[in-house]
């Protein structure tokens, strides 16, 4: 069966996105993993190779049953992506690194809380923190499953992060925006350790908002 949305384009997307992550500063070498949703399955990011070695025909197609080309290596990680888009329907690229400041606050076991309104963007009032298991463990996917049933990003305890969206620009756009919270909330635990949050009505509000206008997206 063909996919449709297993193009040339869709595969370069994910490769840029993975350059633009290491660029920024969001991630390191090849320890972040990228996928889009596809009809038959999805596509992400090979395991151990550099995203600035990556050539389009590297990216694997890893289909509903698990199944992928001969001779290719999907990224370890690909069962949590699979168990992402179970929990967030709507997404349609999923965005997973270890950023610093992030996975600092999710080895502390400490969510983001609502120091900043822009909280909102992962869907409610924190940015939670979902406990650890190995990595590309079946454990693993159960604990992102739930995780993201009600959030659209989530800390992995000694791990890092995951950004979900319907879009891919839009899931990376999310993973910086957790970051940029993330850094915030550690330079706040410099000074204190219980920043002023805003409550919980506020946040709804907030959430009310980006729902009736919507979030633009950055190119
Ligand atoms: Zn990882």
């Amino acid at each position: 069966m063909t996919d449709r949305m297993d193009t040339r384009q869709n595969r370069q997307s994910i490769i840029d996105a993975g350059l633009e992550m290491n660029a920024t500063g969001l991630n390191q070498g090849t320890s972040g993993n990228i996928s889009l949703r596809c009809e038959t399955g999805i596509l992400i990011t090979p395991s151990g190779i550099a995203y600035d070695k990556l050539v389009p025909e590297d990216i694997v197609l890893v289909r509903e049953d698990g199944s992928c080309p001969d001779e290719q290596v999907p990224s370890s990680e690909w069962k949590f992506h699979f168990a992402a888009y179970r929990a967030q329907k709507t997404a349609n690229a999923v965005v997973h690194n270890h950023a610093l400041n992030a996975t600092t606050l999710a080895i502390l076991n400490r969510p983001i809380p609502a120091i900043h309104y822009m909280v909102a963007v992962g869907g409610g009032n924190d940015i939670p923190v979902i406990d650890y298991a190995t990595y590309g463990t079946g454990a693993l996917s159960d604990l992102v499953h739930e995780g993201l049933i009600e959030r659209k990003a989530i800390l992995m305890r000694h791990h890092g992060m995951i950004a979900t969206g319907p879009t891919l620009a839009k899931a990376m756009w999310l993973a910086g925006e957790v970051e940029a919270l993330a850094t915030l909330y550690v330079n706040l635990l410099q000074i204190t350790d219980t920043p002023p949050c805003l409550p919980d009505d506020e946040i709804d509000r907030v959430l009310k908002k980006f729902e009736s206008y919507g979030l633009r997206e950055k190119a």
